[in-house]
């Protein structure tokens, strides 16, 4: 007999969770089915001696970001600005950049104390601990029924449900779940040029134990041609026990996957070096994350689509088979799509849709 839920939401991205947590206050029986072995989806901490590094997403705007403002309250959890003190650099060729002392393009960027990381851990406290299901890869949904087939741990396992949310961008779940009966053209053509923000980048931080930028009045952010790293900024956390330079790589998936990483990460610091000398080759550890490699946020459209944020659909259908499937998600936020912001104000929007129904 399959498992059966009240609601089933696929994806323990930020959306998810959040969406869980919004629907267990109003004392909905839920459960999230999860294809990793963690929660977190893109919002994932690389750690060194139990300091936090950011490997997907740094920044938030909670001065504009009202949901995200209110989650970091409710969590109890703090906010600080992005370090921009000092001057930026902007390497034009090899070993030959400008220093500037410009307004930072991160002057009003706040991160999270403790990294973003505290949002997943903090929602997660809030959820009764048996409505996770990890290891959990959803195949197929059946209308009839509201059928759902997973495979945990290689085993196939099903569950039914009155309502099933998705809360996953919706590249991923056109090209990997199988919908019985199959949406129109129009629907499949909308969500595969629906772009997974950020899906195809390279992040590296570089774990230092002294911020030996700030110490030459530097503040970290450097914009390069010639790269590899194309954007550089100051990833240290609060507490300052270490420091970071953290990191995106220029290159393209494509140019990624035809480089060995370890000559990646050499062409790395020998940037680093003729940025900032040979102090910067005293890393105490290096965190390389490159999310076009991972199957559970970036598909092949990904990897060919243009890096510039998309224009995410401002009405774009949420409620498919009779009010019965519903889409959350960063990618399906009209106004903060693709941010983490996006990722709450699709959750609120499917929470009210869901109660209404
Ligand atoms: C490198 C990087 C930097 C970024 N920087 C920023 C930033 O500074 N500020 C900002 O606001 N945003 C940033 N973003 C975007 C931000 O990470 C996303 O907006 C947010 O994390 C999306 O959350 P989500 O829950 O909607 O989706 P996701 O986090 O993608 O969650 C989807 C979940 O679905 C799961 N899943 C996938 N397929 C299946 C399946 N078949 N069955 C079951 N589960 C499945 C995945 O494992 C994942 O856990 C960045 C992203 C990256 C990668």
């Amino acid at each position: 007999m399959p498992e059966h839920h009240n609601i089933i939401i696929v994806g323990a991205g930020l959306s998810g969770l959040y969406t869980a947590y919004k629907l267990q206050q109003i004392e909905q029986d839920i459960v999230l089915l999860e294809a990793r072995d963690r929660t977190g989806g893109r919002i994932l901490s690389g750690f060194c001696m139990g300091s936090p590094f950011d490997l997907g997403p740094a920044w938030v705007w909670p001065q504009m970001q009202l949901r995200l403002d209110q989650l970091i309250s409710d969590l109890n959890l703090d906010v600080f600005k992005q370090h921009t003190q000092g001057d930026m650099l902007f390497e034009q060729h090899v070993s030959q950049f400008e220093r500037y002392r410009g307004q930072s393009s991160h002057s009003e960027s706040y991160r999270v104390s403790g990294g973003n990381q505290m949002l997943i851990e903090g929602l997660e406290k809030q959820l009764r601990v048996s409505s996770i299901r990890l290891n959990t890869t959803v195949k197929s949904i059946a209308k009839s029924g509201l059928r759902i087939e997973a495979v945990h741990k290689e085993k196939s396992v099903a569950y039914t449900a009155n309502k099933i949310i998705f809360a996953l961008p919706p590249r991923l779940f056109q090209k990997n779940i199988t919908f019985t009966p199959a949406f129109s053209e129009t629907i499949v053509q909308l969500w595969e040029g629906t772009p997974t923000w950020m899906s195809t980048h390279c992040k590296i931080i570089f774990v230092y134990e002294q911020p030996f930028w700030r110490e030459q009045n530097l503040s970290g952010e450097v914009f390069s041609h010639p790269g590899p790293l194309s954007e550089i900024y100051d990833g240290s956390p609060q507490d300052e026990k270490l420091y970071a330079l953290t990191a995106f790589v220029g290159l393209n998936a494509q140019q990624r996957n035809n480089m060995d990483q370890n000559r990646l990460i050499h062409s790395c610091l020998a940037q680093l070096q003729r940025l900032f000398g040979d102090v910067s080759q005293n890393t105490l550890d290096i965190h390389i994350k490159d999310w076009s490699c991972d199957e559970f946020s970036c598909t092949d459209l990904d990897v060919n689509s243009p890096v510039q944020h998309p224009q995410y659909p401002q009405h774009a259908p949420r409620k498919f088979w009779g009010n019965k499937l519903f889409l959350a998600g960063a990618e399906v936020a009209p106004e903060y799509g693709g941010y983490l912001e996006g990722a709450l104000e699709s959750a609120d929007r499917v929470v009210a849709a869901v109660v209404s129904n």
